[in-house]
């Protein structure tokens, strides 16, 4: 089973000779920047190994938030916010934005003193947030509101359809004039003299002068084998799919144990929130290190384990060159086994917070591994030793909602227009 259930997406079958930019990977990253990349007038190649939205960008919970966000991050995502609300109509395609606000609770003193001081962020945005009491929170989540001490409630943030939106982003790239061939590798860079000029596909060699690394959890192998450095480790989380049931919640909930948000389809997607599996693996001890702070922060959260990702990482640690059949080929699709124990935990916990969803089937579970870097902030860069590539990579765990911004950021950096926002803060060069 591959993931979620997946729209088809019809892309183009030959690849050009020559463009102005090649992106590689068609999750929400790559198809943003090559949606922003052709409307100002450029020509784009965007090469997907798998299927659009087949890795992280389909199997997310869908959350579009200010909340709880990285203070780095939280000027591009006020932009984002603004790019969602116009999105259907750009793209000509559903998306599935909703404005359906997020609550994060307390449960504890000192949880709710943490959501306060979050909050303080939030000033300098045109984005309402109010500590919400067991009174307010009962009337967004009924009979499960009054057990909670407090919750941080941001009626703006909300939700978009993981299973659409990359669909409908890349669509319309499409229909604006950008080719898309899925089932295409990209397997190496043709570089000349430090600058790019072009890609060495599984179907052909293509020019260009620049490129844009849009490829997720396989940004640093690819960039591995172009020696060039990027810390990246990837952590598992496990979702799942519930049937629509009436007397749960509009409003997305992080609480403990669970997240949930209602879907279009009236149905729920929940998780297993905080709770993730890190699979020990050759990077573990090369670079993990670096992300012991981030570890640290919330210990409890994180699950080690040896698992067989150990020998399929292993396996990739040997180069390649243009003409040899790559780890991208071997792997079309990442689609990792959910965490079984981690989901009958968050959906008990879901359960006995809303007795309605134990009418609700679970009708699919997946696995998504999130693309790490050591300070859970991307990389959105051009890469100073190798001019004409950039890298678009290391989300973090809260790429989709960001996704259209950071498209615009992305396309900024590679034309060369006032980017949207000081992109400093995400400069390959601070590691
Ligand atoms: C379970 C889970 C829950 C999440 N929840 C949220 C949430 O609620 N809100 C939020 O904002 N974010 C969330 N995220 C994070 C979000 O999904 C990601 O940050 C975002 O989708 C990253 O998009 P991307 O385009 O960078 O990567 P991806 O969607 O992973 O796409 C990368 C693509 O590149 C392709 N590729 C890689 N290498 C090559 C190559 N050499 N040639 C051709 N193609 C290549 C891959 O096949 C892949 O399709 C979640 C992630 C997971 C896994």
């Amino acid at each position: 089973m591959l993931g979620p259930q997946l729209p088809q997406f019809n892309g183009d079958r030959a690849l050009p000779h020559t463009v102005d930019v090649v992106v590689i990977g068609g999750g929400i990253i790559g198809a943003s920047t090559a949606l922003e990349l052709t409307e100002r007038g450029h020509s784009v190649l965007l090469c997907e190994k798998g299927m659009i939205a087949g890795e992280q960008s389909s199997r997310n919970w869908g959350w579009v938030r200010m909340s709880q966000r990285d203070p780095r991050e939280m000027e591009l995502m006020a932009h984002a916010l603004r790019l969602w609300e116009g999105l259907d109509e750009r793209t000509g395609h559903k998306t599935g934005y909703t404005r359906s606000g997020i609550v994060f609770t307390a449960r504890t003193r000192r949880r709710e003193a943490e959501l306060a001081k979050w909050a303080e962020h939030l000033k300098d945005f045109d984005v309402e947030g109010k500590m919400l009491r067991s009174a307010g929170l009962e009337a967004l989540a009924p009979g499960y509101g009054n057990r909670l001490r407090a919750g941080y409630h941001t009626p703006q943030d909300g939700r978009a359809e993981p299973q659409a939106a990359t669909h409908a982003i890349a669509s319309a790239a499409r229909d604006k004039g950008a080719v898309i061939v899925t089932g295409c590798a990209v397997r190496a860079l043709d570089v000349e003299a430090g600058r790019i000029r072009g890609v060495f596909t599984e179907k052909g060699r293509v020019n260009a002068t620049a490129v844009v690394l849009a490829g997720g959890a396989w940004s640093r192998l690819f960039l591995r084998n172009e020696g060039v450095f990027l810390p990246q480790l990837k952590v598992l989380n496990s979702v799942m799919r519930l049937s629509p049931v009436a007397g749960v919640t509009e409003t997305a909930l992080w609480t403990r144990g669970f997240s949930i948000r209602k879907r279009a389809d009236g149905g729920f997607t929940v998780a297993t929130a905080g709770e993730n599996t890190f699979d020990i693996v050759p990077d573990t001890f090369r670079i993990g290190h670096r992300f012991l702070p981030a570890f640290l922060k919330d210990i409890s959260a994180v699950r080690f384990r040896v698992s067989g990702r150990w020998g399929i990482e292993a396996a990739q640690d040997r180069p390649w060159g243009a003409q040899d059949r790559t780890p991208f080929e071997e792997t079309r699709v990442l689609d990792p086994q959910p965490s079984q124990k981690a989901l009958r935990r968050a959906l008990a916990a879901a359960r006995d917070a809303f007795p309605a969803l134990a009418q609700a089937d679970v009708t699919q579970s997946w696995g998504g591994l999130i693309d790490v870097t050591p300070d859970e902030i991307p990389v959105i860069s051009e890469v100073q030793a190798r001019p004409g590539l950039f890298l678009s990579t290391g989300y973090s765990g809260h790429g989709f909602g960001i996704g259209p911004a950071a498209g615009r950021l992305t396309a900024d950096l590679v034309t060369g227009d006032t980017p949207i926002v000081d992109p400093r803060p995400f400069r390959l060069s601070r590691f």
